[in-house]
């Protein structure tokens, strides 16, 4: 071969060399911080034994070569197709993932669009990467040549000690604590290091042990009821199956569903393996953790509160299988544990398992995955299940487990409407607490018994709702609520950008007085105040509960009895037990009701169920009265008759027509930018590019938009949305990549991709 030629492919090996080249170890490696994508790497001799998928790594990136932290996700020997740059370094000791894990956290990127390293970021908590609460330490131990023949090495007395100790301790020890246990100072030692007897090795050593809380006192076994029984039947079949499979429990609230995960638990954790509890993190109350710390040795909580020390303690005991029990919120379903038995995922309706940044990934979904992987069942609880596990169950995907009575033949509390628009006629109605409403809380009161109020405001509602007749305008295309513009005066949708001029009257009953409605807790306290001045009130929302622990003192206040009333967001309507709750008071259930969301109706449900669910716990049962402009719509209908089956039988027909999701599948494209014209400008642009990928794509198939987004204008950002909507979630999913990845946005322009959002604002 020409001299010339050989060089001028001078770090390629030149084509017809290839066929020849052996095999090398080859490194895939993704990068946080970088570009996007996978690259490959050349693994030196001496870091074969240490590098492992799923250690992070110190390589040479791009021109500079300058060096670059990433993640080895793969470990291959084969024939590379060019020559590799080596890595420099491998940074992890141990893998931080196993290869199951590894790839669950490649299915999160697949599935939600998001760069696999950024997915890894967020599975590997930032104190277990960085080593807090851990140090780097050199330990020592005896050299290969010296062990075993000690007695034949002529040494000077405090040398031969030294290592008689270090062989007698039979682990590792630090120079300090070797010089310690042997009684001396540094000098033999340093003396055997010298002399190549002692070996010292860089390791990392824990600051201080976390120990797990003192056990409360054991609570013993319940009998279960026959419903709690099959229920724990199914979930132990499935256990002892050795496959995975989805159980949906639907049990109303106090149905005693958290007896039977607890029981369940016990089997699996008998056989010596771990099961993971996922709650919505305002679950995690004491009330709900001495649960299981009276239940089990070993529980790991896992909340957003834990120091970054404290979660790396955590992950390590989760990881060594010494935890039976891992308790936490959404970020949970990434435990290390070492052999997972069971998942369970109570409240699973909730919207707070949805991750909102990036990756957007939805812990329902990852356990499911999970438990796949695993071959272990998951069991999903909810008193009013989520639409798309609903329809999972009757399709025969997840198995149905009804426990639709409450323990103790405690019955469910009454649920009455008190309808609004009697009240707009007269000119004396002032404030948002009706004449019934206020009679029925002086009532409660004065038989002993505490107050809830519940007016869920999630700041937005601007919906346009005529008061005479409870009319609500809304889109003739999306059925979604149209959206008021005060400031041009224009009722949007926020879909598909219909749009109309804001009407001055109503158009079914033509009453004059048609507005949109808005009404914060704040504007509620005062009027409670006013109303009852000799009561003791408590307001709680994002607003008052912001200082760390605020929350738990305003529940003990509640629970001891200081505060009769409790009022706030939906933050109190969820899974607290308070048995001398006698009255529940729903301020406008149609808040909810009318957000420019597909899910409107299905929100409105779980909360006024939910918040139903908070009264009649005790001997003195309870009622509630859910104050209303539209008594008669399905969804509170539903919620008065505590009748979820009904409820979703009359949804579920609705969605279906429009392809909403659980029938079809959704991507929402969120662009922003500080000017309306080039953000609206480049969204459109993206949506051109998203519709010309779909080409030749199943019926049904729409891009919708680009609308101006709910929140048209945050944080002096413009903000425009596109919905990808259609039956098959592959084929929106690959648009939408192919989409993005021809999207040049101006430097100004951000966007983001939500798979199957929950987030409509
Ligand atoms: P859920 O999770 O469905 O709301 P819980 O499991 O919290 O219901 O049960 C509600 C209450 O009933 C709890 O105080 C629990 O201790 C009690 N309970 C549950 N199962 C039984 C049972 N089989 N017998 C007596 N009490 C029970
Ligand atoms: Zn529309």
């Amino acid at each position: 071969m020409p001299e010339q030629q050989k060089r001028l492919f001078d770090d390629e090996p030149a084509p017809w060399e290839l066929d020849d080249q052996a095999e090398q170890w080859v490194a895939t490696v993704v990068f946080p911080t970088g570009p996007p994508g996978e690259f490959d790497y050349a693994v030196p001799e001496p870091l074969r034994a240490t590098l492992k998928a799923g250690c992070r790594v110190k390589t040479p990136l791009g021109r500079g070569n300058r060096s670059v932290t990433g993640y080895c996700v793969r470990l291959a020997s084969r024939v590379a197709s060019r020559q590799l740059k080596p890595i420099h370094q491998v940074v992890d000791p141990q893998s931080l993932l196993s290869p199951a894990m590894l790839r669950l956290t490649e299915w999160i990127a697949q599935q939600y669009l998001c760069p696999w390293a950024q997915v890894l970021e967020a599975v590997v908590p930032a104190g277990v990467r960085y080593g807090a609460g851990t140090r780097q330490t050199t330990v020592l131990s005896i050299a290969p040549k010296a062990q075993g023949r000690l007695d034949e090495l002529d040494l000077p007395p405090k040398q031969a000690s030294v290592l008689r100790v270090l062989a007698t301790a039979g682990k590792s020890l630090t120079p300090g604590q070797l010089a310690k246990a042997a009684g001396c100072t540094q000098a033999p030692i340093t003396a055997l290091r010298r002399k190549g007897l002692l070996l010292g090795q860089t390791d990392r050593v824990s600051n201080e042990r976390t120990d797990t809380e003192p056990p409360p006192d054991r609570e013993s076994h319940l009998t279960l009821n026959p419903d709690q029984k099959k229920a724990l039947d199914a979930i132990l079949a499935a256990v002892n199956s050795g496959k995975s499979r989805t159980l949906l429990m639907h049990g109303v609230t106090g149905s005693g569903k958290t007896e039977v995960y607890i029981q369940a638990i016990q089997e699996v954790i008998h056989f010596g393996r771990q099961a993971i509890v996922l709650v919505p993190e305002i679950s995690l109350t004491p009330q709900t953790l001495a649960r299981f710390r009276s239940r089990f040795d070993r529980v790991a909580v896992l909340h957003s509160h834990l120091t970054d020390a404290e979660r790396h303690g955590h992950w390590q005991r989760i990881a060594r299988g010494e935890v039976q029990v891992v308790v936490g919120a959404r970020s949970a379903i990434f435990a290390p544990t070492p052999h997972l038995g069971l998942i369970v995922l109570d409240e699973e309706h909730e919207s707070t398992f949805k991750q909102e940044s990036a990756p957007r990934y939805h812990a329902r979904e990852v356990a499911i995955a999970r438990a796949e992987a695993e071959n272990i069942p998951l069991v999903l609880g909810s008193a009013t299940p989520s639409l798309e596990s609903w329809r999972h169950a009757q399709t025969g995907r997840f198995t149905l487990l009804s426990m639709p009575r409450r323990v103790l033949e405690r019955p469910l509390p009454d649920v009455g409407t008190i309808d609004l628009r009697e009240r707009s006629h007269s000119r004396h109605s002032r404030g948002s607490i009706s004449r019934p409403l206020h009679a029925a809380i002086r009532q409660s009161l004065t038989d002993g018994g505490q107050v809830i109020l519940l007016l869920n405001r999630r700041g937005f509602s601007t919906h346009i709702q005529c008061p005479a007749c409870g009319h609500v305008v809304v889109c003739p295309d999306c059925e979604i609520a149209l959206t008021h513009h005060r400031t041009e005066e224009k009722a949007l949708c926020h879909y598909c950008d219909y749009e109309i001029p804001a009407p001055t009257e109503c158009p079914e009953c033509q009453f004059a007085g048609i507005r949109y409605s808005g009404l914060g807790t704040q504007r509620l306290e005062a009027e409670v105040r006013a109303r009852f001045p000799d009561v003791t009130c408590l307001r709680m929302d994002t607003d008052t509960m912001r200082a760390r622990g605020s929350h738990q003192r305003a529940l003990d206040a509640f629970r001891e009895g200081r505060v009769q009333i409790l009022l706030g967001t939906q933050m109190i309507a969820k899974g607290l037990d308070f048995p001398n709750v006698t009255l529940v008071g729903v301020i406008n259930a149609d808040t909810a009701l009318h957000l420019p969301d597909f899910r409107a109706s299905e929100r409105t449900f779980h909360l006024v169920t939910q918040v139903a669910g908070r009264t009649g716990r005790g001997v003195k049962g309870g009622h509630v009265l859910v104050q209303t402009y539209s008594p008669e719509h399905p969804a509170i209908q539903a919620a008065v008759r505590h009748d979820y089956t009904a409820f979703a039988a009359g949804e579920l027909p609705l969605r279906e027509v429009l392809c909403y999701p659980p029938f079809g599948s959704m991507i929402r494209l969120v662009l922003r930018g500080s000017s309306e014209q080039i953000t609206s400008e480049s969204a459109a642009e993206l949506a051109r590019l998203v519709t010309e990928s779909l080409d030749s794509t199943p019926p049904g198939t729409r891009v919708l938009g680009p609308a101006p987004a709910p929140f048209a204008k945050l944080r002096g950002k413009y903000r425009f949305q596109i919905q990808v909507q259609g039956p098959d979630r592959d084929v929106l999913r690959h648009a939408v990549r192919i989409a993005t990845e021809a999207f040049r946005p101006p430097e100004d322009v951000q966007w983001i991709a939500d798979v199957d959002p929950l987030d409509m604002m």
